[in-house]
């Protein structure tokens, strides 16, 4: 392909609306156009490295076993009624009314569609296991779409669904998915983690995140320093060995004034001790009861957990009138000692000693609280997040915080969206049972610019092989050199002919100004032909990745590059 012919709009400037590197990079290399909030135009560049990743998925998802289908991105509501997720999705889904004023949907995800077509057409345990995957635009309104392509309204997703005969069945399709995944993502030149994640309102068991670690990520990941465990904030379990650090010798509870103060940070300071010695006592109304919930005052509650724990459907802070009715004082005095309430102590509390509580009382505290002498709790529970610093699960590694951005999901669904849509099936004894679902996405676009996210430098996208746009750059320093272009033409179609994609840049330009716009499009190799190199007989190679070129001889050229390209594949296999 001539550079010439092709449209791609480099921007010398980094655009004043892009934040974050990758998507500056996007920009700036002419990969994408942004049409309005959260909804890009895919140029021919951007679109050729697309297909690549898209043709990633493909292979690895049909070498897993999967099916490709595709399913309609506009759905009557009627479906989503069914699971009951046209009212628990309502705020992110597109809806739309057809010309008989019938209510449709574009469709943010698709479990609905395929387990109905399921429910239709597989009838018999001999059927399964089956896993269909498609790769598709999906819809949503997001609250805050930003950073480009990682978080769109319209965006490309590779779904899969499977389904199984038996739970244990259903966790070999996982297994599955979970290996191809790490096998494209290591293919398309990512380092993503997979991480344990929540399973949100999705219903489901268990489910993995894949995680691409950088500071723009808009999750929170714990990672274990022996490599042990690694979870989504949400999710994330810890274990701290704070308390025993503030026992003092046996002293009763004693009152103490702390007027006007009832934030954690000021009562800290007001007593001289440290926020992790309160203890904060919130109160929640779980499914219209109040609740204590006990924390140490360094620490946030966890309302997945703390949902979990209740096995309550709606969990909310109390208002401050309810506060004031169920402890007898003002917001921020709450105490555990005297409450009529449940109450639910998290475990990084054990043995505390030493503590100060609220008094139930405007404007007073109390001191050395022991927990055992004081409350005696039935059971502790694990209901905060956990910190950085903190104990692993397995009590040994330490945890430390990182930020990442989700590039895909593995969720073990059990029968949730089999029951409410009938997908059921005979087993060997004729007896009708659900099929046991699991549920796989991939963000194709956001994969693309998270690859783009962790490998750039200060020039520009350093692409890796398997997606760059196209894997070689024929520099051409004068195009009106008639021996320059024909070589470059030449060798173009010789590379192309054995499967390597080449660019050839034949535009009327300084060098310096095309070397530059070559960094910034990062294709892994390029090769600069000129016409003074060209009387010596040489031509020069440039991996993006390297500062300096090497000379080879013009004539070696083919075999330059193409043991150059199959090296860098190789790594990347
Ligand atoms: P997030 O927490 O980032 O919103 P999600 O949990 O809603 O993601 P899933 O429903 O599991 O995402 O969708 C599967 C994949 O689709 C995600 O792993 C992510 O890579 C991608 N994805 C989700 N929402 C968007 C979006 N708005 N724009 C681009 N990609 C997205
Ligand atoms: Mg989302």
């Amino acid at each position: 392909m001539l550079w010439s012919k092709t449209l791609i709009p480099t921007l010398k400037e980094i655009p004043q609306d892009a934040e974050i590197p990758s998507h500056q990079l996007m920009l700036r290399a002419g990969l994408i156009r942004r049409l309005g909030s959260g909804l890009y135009t895919y140029l021919p560049l951007g679109f050729r490295a697309l297909r690549k990743v898209e043709a990633i998925v493909r292979e690895e998802m049909d070498r897993a076993g999967a099916q490709e289908g595709l399913m309609p991105a506009m759905h009557p509501r009627e479906i989503w009624d069914r699971s009951g997720r046209y009212e628990t999705l309502k705020n992110v889904m597109f809806r739309v009314k057809d010309r008989q004023a019938r209510e449709m949907v574009l469709g943010p995800t698709h479990e609905e569609i395929i387990t109905d077509l399921v429910s239709r057409e597989i009838s018999s345990y001999k059927q399964l296991p089956c896993n269909f995957y498609q790769i598709q635009t999906k819809f949503r309104d997001e609250i805050r779409p930003r950073f480009g392509l990682m978080r769109c309204k319209e965006f490309i997703m590779k779904d899969a669904y499977s389904f199984d005969i038996s739970s244990e069945a259903a966790d070999g399709s996982y297994q599955k998915m979970y290996d191809a995944y790490v096998n494209i993502f290591r293919r398309c030149g990512l380092h993503a983690m997979p991480v344990e994640a929540d399973t949100g309102d999705m219903g489901g068991s268990s489910s993995h995140e894949f995680m691409v670690p950088c500071e723009a990520g808009e999750d929170a990941i714990l990672e274990a320093d022996d490599g042990s465990y690694a979870a989504n904030m949400e999710r994330a379990e810890g274990f701290c060995d704070l308390p025993s650090l503030f026992a003092d010798a046996e002293k009763a509870l004693e009152e103490i004034a702390t007027p006007n103060v009832g934030k954690i940070e000021d009562v800290a300071a007001f007593l001289k001790v440290e926020p992790r010695q309160l203890v904060k006592t919130l109160i929640y109304m779980a499914d219209g009861k109040p609740v204590a919930v006990l924390l140490p005052g360094d620490r946030e509650v966890n309302e997945i957990k703390l949902r979990n724990v209740l096995g309550a459907e709606d969990v909310v802070p109390a208002d401050p009138e309810t506060v004031r009715k169920v402890t007898g004082a003002e917001v921020g005095f709450a105490g555990p000692v005297g409450l009529e309430i449940p109450l639910l102590v998290d475990r990084t509390l054990e043995g505390l000693k030493g503590g100060v509580i609220g008094a139930n009382k405007t404007d007073t505290h109390r001191l050395h609280f022991d927990l055992a002498r004081d409350l005696a709790p039935e059971a502790l529970v694990d209901i905060a997040f956990p910190k950085a610093g903190d104990l692993a699960p397995n009590r040994k590694g330490r945890l430390s915080e990182k930020r990442g951005v989700e590039v895909g999901h593995v969720f073990k669904l059990g029968t949730k969206y089999s029951l409410a849509l009938g997908a059921n099936v005979l087993d060997e004894n004729g007896k009708s049972i659900p099929a046991v679902m699991g549920c796989y996405g991939i963000g194709v676009s956001r994969t693309l610019q998270a690859v783009i996210e962790q490998s750039h430098d200060e020039n520009g996208i350093i692409w890796p092989v398997n997606v760059a746009p196209y894997t070689v750059l024929i520099t051409v320093l004068s195009p009106k050199h008639e021996e320059s272009m024909t070589r470059a033409t030449a060798l173009a179609a010789e590379l192309e002919n054995t499967g390597i994609d080449v660019m050839v840049d034949d535009r009327e330009e300084r060098p310096g100004f095309k070397f530059k716009d070559a960094d910034l499009l990062g294709f892994p190799l390029r090769l600069t032909i000129g016409e003074r190199g060209l009387a010596k007989g040489i031509v020069e190679l440039k991996p993006r990745t390297e500062k300096s070129f090497e000379e080879i001889p013009a004539d070696e050229a083919f075999d330059a590059v193409r043991d150059a390209v199959t090296r860098l594949r190789e790594a990347q296999k």
